[in-house]
């Protein structure tokens, strides 16, 4: 029998954006990295996802304190975490539920850029006055290894292939704001198809241009992410090669820049 691993997938203040990419998953499928060993002998029980559950109201709310009194489940949190007041479950505070899951979990997987930085909610002024996942264990004084897995959304690659990661090796190796190297370990600029152009310092002026779209606010320069070897839409295309500059979704600044798709301060680092 394949060992199994609970997972406990909490949504916070989110769009389900990040819910959707990994429902999009290729290689394997979500069917596969539901209902298959995602690894040789090990799978994954997927115990709670308010998206895609059929149930709801008091048996899929036991079912959470279930999981959560058997403890040694993998977290998931997709979206920030909003002040009390502004987001319950379960007739509790989303605060409440995630301090008590958090406490309990074996390991915690922050779920896009909100979850992982505060992302758009968190956005000026933070009306909610949301928290990245991280922020808010800090505050509540919870020490629990993290791996944030930035984007808005996330590759369904980044997801799966950590999630795989963590039940073969345990936890991968990590940059300095938690996500892994694997994925996060490169510059976007480094790997561009339009880097020839910018080294030759040829530059669209508009979209549609031929050209290094820096002047037209590109973040790649300043963003980590495998979007230029990985692509995305089962391997179609990605931002830049569909005419968009990288809006920089995967780092902590994002989205509070001065303008996405203008050259910024940023763009002057
Ligand atoms: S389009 Fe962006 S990532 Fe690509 S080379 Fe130009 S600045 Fe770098
Ligand atoms: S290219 Fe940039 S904006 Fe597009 S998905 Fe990758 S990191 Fe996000």
């Amino acid at each position: 029998m394949p060992k199994e691993f609970p997972v406990v997938w909490f949504q916070g203040a989110a769009c389900s954006g990040c819910a959707i990419s990994v429902l999009n998953s290729l290689s394997p499928t979500i069917k596969n990295v539901l209902l298959d060993e995602l690894v040789p002998g090990k799978h994954i029980n997927l115990k709670f996802m308010p998206t895609i559950m059929t149930g709801s109201g008091k048996i899929v709310m036991d079912i959470l304190l279930e999981t959560q009194k058997a403890k040694d489940y993998i977290l998931i949190v997709e979206g920030a975490i909003p002040e009390n007041g502004f987001g319950d479950i379960g007739e509790k505070s989303m605060e409440s539920v995630v301090e008590e899951l958090a406490e309990d979990a074996s390991a915690i997987v922050s779920l896009g850029s909100c979850s992982a930085f505060g992302g758009i909610p968190k956005g000026n002024p933070n009306p909610t006055k949301v928290k990245s996942v991280e922020k808010f264990l800090d505050f509540k004084n919870i020490k629990k290894p993290v791996i944030n897995i930035p984007g808005c959304p996330p590759h369904p690659d980044w997801f799966v292939g950590t999630v795989a990661n963590i039940l073969l090796f345990g936890i991968p190796e990590l940059d300095e704001l938690s996500r892994p190297r694997l994925f996060y370990g490169k510059l976007i600029h480094e790997n561009c198809e339009r880097r020839p152009y910018f080294d030759k310092g040829k530059f669209a002026k508009k979209f549609s241009d031929e050209g290094c779209l820096y002047e037209l606010g590109c973040k790649g320069p300043y963003t980590n992410a495998d979007c230029p070897i990985r692509s995305w839409n089962s391997g179609v295309n990605w931002c830049i090669q569909n005419g968009s500059p990288c809006i920089g979704c995967v780092e902590p600044e994002f989205p509070d820049l001065e303008a996405m798709y203008k050259k910024t301060k940023w763009n002057n680092k």
